[in-house]
């Protein structure tokens, strides 16, 4: 079966469709919580085990030259040890960006592999938990994304001074959170074309290309300026060339941004992966290069040298979590204010795209899924989430919701059985609620389903009562999913 996810609206699914990685610099998807749907495959799986310094046999290379690059790696996927031990032979070191909402997920790196890479004289820095687009949340969920995420990597051992926002999207605000929550530097990503067309500018006195240069000392540590994350049509020849500019330019520092990387066997891969082969070409053209005296390899948290042992401040992490009352995005209304954890959907909150804040349409495997929100003309004045499958294949479709650390999510406790109610009609399918559950790292993960239940076309309430939840819990997660060609609708989704 295929996976594919999309964030609202009408989507076509062919075979062959795969979920693809979370990439910088491209519009928002829900690629992260694609990843943690129960039947999403990840395309970023390798069995190959990463390499220790023993096994490398290469010292780490280090020397002065006026111009530092540095080699970074986003969204923590498992490929990522292909590159890890390509550089480790070569005595390359990298920074490692990682949603750790995701390490220890299929397809993703774990943690003893991040402590592998560190082992290795690597970076880990942080990524936020679940990779969502920052600008687009409210600043108190991003403020949890980035300090959440940070406290994971220093609980696990691995103490991350060095930042690089998803999709490189930020705003002033969200800059302050990333400074807030102790980081020393956020990585920013050039402009949507071709290398040396940066966003930011560094002075209208330098060259175009000069603009890609940042200096050993940002101006704005928390957007340093980098060129274009790597694309397979420019290939590795445009970030040599950003590399000769560096050095042209003479002190300067240069970020190279890479996500997935395709297996030297692969016969397809996707542009904004590197393959193995094109990896090892641009390792060993920089390693000539620093024998030439003419570069240096750093990690970033060296260039900037910030403090890792900063402190996360406590009123950001999402443990036990009960949500924002005073968020604008709320999708659950408290019914009773007293009690957090006892709410109804509220279907009336829309996004800038007419979408339901705080929800998103999945679809998985060879269908047409619609998904759409009714107007108030509907049951009692009314909206509710309309979900259609106009053609079916394998597979499902689905209303999830946004799964974050507050806003959207419903606080809970492991241990516990919730009661899930929803009115819900519809015509020629069967409807099932779905739940995940968020532990104390932030990390989505499947947890149950009710039974498929048919729909007629008149309103009818339907109680689903989950196993207990899971030991750890701390937040839950409701969708509905569709199966079978039809409709449904659904509104007034209550837990309790
Ligand atoms: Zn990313």
């Amino acid at each position: 079966m295929t996976a594919a996810a999309t964030l609202f609206g009408s989507v076509a699914l062919g075979v062959g469709v795969v979920a693809m990685p979370p990439t910088d610099g491209v519009s928002a998807s829900s690629d992260a919580v694609a990843a943690i749907a129960e039947d999403g495959l990840s395309p970023h799986a390798t069995d190959v085990p990463l390499l220790t310094l023993q096994e490398a046999g290469v010292q780490r290379l280090t020397n002065d030259a006026p111009a530092i690059v540095s080699l970074t790696f986003d969204d923590g996927t498992q490929d990522q040890v292909l590159a890890a031990n390509i550089l480790a032979k070569r005595g390359l070191v990298a920074t490692y960006y990682v949603t750790t909402g995701q390490t220890g997920a299929p397809g993703f790196l774990t943690r003893d592999q991040l402590h592998g890479l560190a082992d290795l004289g690597s970076e880990i820095g942080g990524h936020t938990v679940h990779h969502l687009n920052l600008p687009t949340v409210t600043q108190n969920e991003a403020r949890r994304q980035i300090c959440q995420d940070r406290e994971n990597l220093r609980q696990w051992g691995l103490p991350a001074q060095s930042f690089a926002y998803p999709y490189a999207a930020h705003n002033d605000e969200v800059q302050r959170a990333v400074r807030d929550c102790g980081y020393a530097s956020g990585r920013g990503l050039g402009g949507a074309v071709g290398s040396g067309e940066s966003m930011r500018l560094a002075g209208e006195t330098i060259s175009p290309e000069a603009k890609i240069v940042e200096s050993l000392r940002p101006e704005n540590p928390m957007v340093t300026l980098a060129p274009n994350m790597f694309d397979r049509r420019s290939g590795i020849e445009a970030y040599q060339k950003d590399v000769e500019t560096a050095v042209g330019v003479g002190a300067g520092w240069t970020q190279l941004t890479f996500h997935g990387i395709c297996e030297r066997e692969a016969t397809t891969c996707p542009e904004i992966m590197v393959t193995e082969q094109e990896l090892e070409r641009l390792a060993d053209w920089l390693v000539e290069q620093v024998v030439a005296g003419r570069v240096a390899i750093r990690t970033v948290g060296e260039v900037i040298n910030g403090d890792p042992t900063a402190p996360v401040p406590s009123a950001y992490l999402s443990t036990g979590s009960a949500g924002d009352p005073n968020a604008q995005h709320a999708a659950f209304t408290p019914r009773r204010s007293s009690d957090p954890g006892h709410r109804v959907s509220d279907f009336t909150h829309q996004n800038a795209q007419g979408a339901p804040i705080c929800w998103n349409g999945f679809a998985y495997g060879d269908n047409t899924a619609n998904f759409t929100i009714t107007s108030k003309t509907g049951h009692e004045g009314q909206e509710a989430l309309r979900l259609e499958l106009t053609a079916k294949g394998p597979g499902e479709a689905k209303w999830l919701p946004i799964m974050d650390l507050g806003e959207c999510s419903l606080a809970a406790e492991g241990g516990q059985s919730r009661e899930i109610t929803y009115t819900a009609r519809g015509g020629g399918a069967q409807s099932q609620p779905v739940a995940f559950v968020r532990d104390e790292t932030g990390r989505w993960t499947y947890f149950s389903a009710g039974r498929f239940t048919p729909l007629g076309e008149e309103w009818s309430e339907h109680t689903w009562k989950t196993p207990d939840l899971p030991a750890g819990t701390t937040a839950l997660a409701v969708g509905i999913a569709l199966q079978q060609t039809g409709w449904n609708e659904v509104r007034q989704i209550t837990v309790q």
